[in-house]
């Protein structure tokens, strides 16, 4: 957004001008609005979008977009996101940051090493199946202390309290497949997670009709990289 529409805004604001609509004759606000006209787009348009804004965090050269009144104007009575991010609870990992996006965009369903239950799998269901989202990417990270958490109780046999027990139940199966090597675990349960995503029975279908397509990503805390695992 140019310095030129921000000063506009500012004093407009100022002039307590921008109510409702009003802003929507603006040109950059205009323009958003024809862009939430057009439908989702395909997965592999989805998918581009995600890898160019997470390009801009890599680089430090985030844009913040769709983060301003227009904006929740626009969406403000319809949402049409591109795409569900499938991502761990960790606060290192927010998907509206680290895809370099703003409200309206992505559907985010956050749970510990983002396993998963039924009430999860509904979760991500909503968007592909009420809203047409063309996209779900299941982002695991590294150093992901639930999976790391998980690796040490299963390694020595202890019972995690509460429900954490839970988590490291449902990540066994990827500790026995990476013989307890925390990062290949990582990896291998969010490729675990696609491939129980792949095979829901509501989203199969869709899969298979190509509106629909499942990836999996490693999130680097290191480098703010996304790289794709499946
Ligand atoms: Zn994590």
């Amino acid at each position: 957004m140019s310095e030129k529409i921000i000063d506009r805004r500012k004093v407009l604001l100022a002039a307590g001008l921008v109510a409702g609509g009003v802003l929507l004759d603006g040109g950059v606000a205009h323009g958003l609005a024809r862009d939430s006209a057009r439908r989702a787009g395909t997965p592999d348009e989805a998918w581009a979008k995600l890898r160019e804004g997470n390009r801009r965090w890599a680089a430090d050269a985030s844009v913040h977009p769709h983060q301003d009144l227009a904006r929740r104007a626009e969406v403000a009575q319809k949402q049409q996101p591109y795409a569900v991010v499938v991502s761990c609870i960790d606060s290192r990992v927010a998907p509206e940051i680290v895809f370099d996006l703003g409200v309206g965009d992505i559907l985010t369903v956050r749970s510990a090493a983002q396993t998963i239950d039924p009430l999860v799998a509904g979760a991500i269901e909503y968007g592909p199946a009420e809203l047409d989202t063309p996209l779900i990417v299941v982002l695991g990270h590294q150093r992901c202390g639930a999976v790391t958490a998980a690796a040490d109780a299963l390694k020595h046999g202890t019972k995690l309290p509460g429900h954490l027990q839970r988590i490291v139940d449902d990540l066994r199966p990827a500790y026995e497949q990476a013989h307890g090597d925390v990062d290949k675990m990582i990896r291998i349960n969010t490729t675990n997670v696609v491939a129980e995503l792949r095979s829901d029975k509501l989203l199969a279908p869709r899969i298979a009709a190509r509106k629909l397509k499942v990836v999996g990503g490693y999130y680097s805390l290191d480098t703010g990289k996304v790289t794709r695992l499946a």
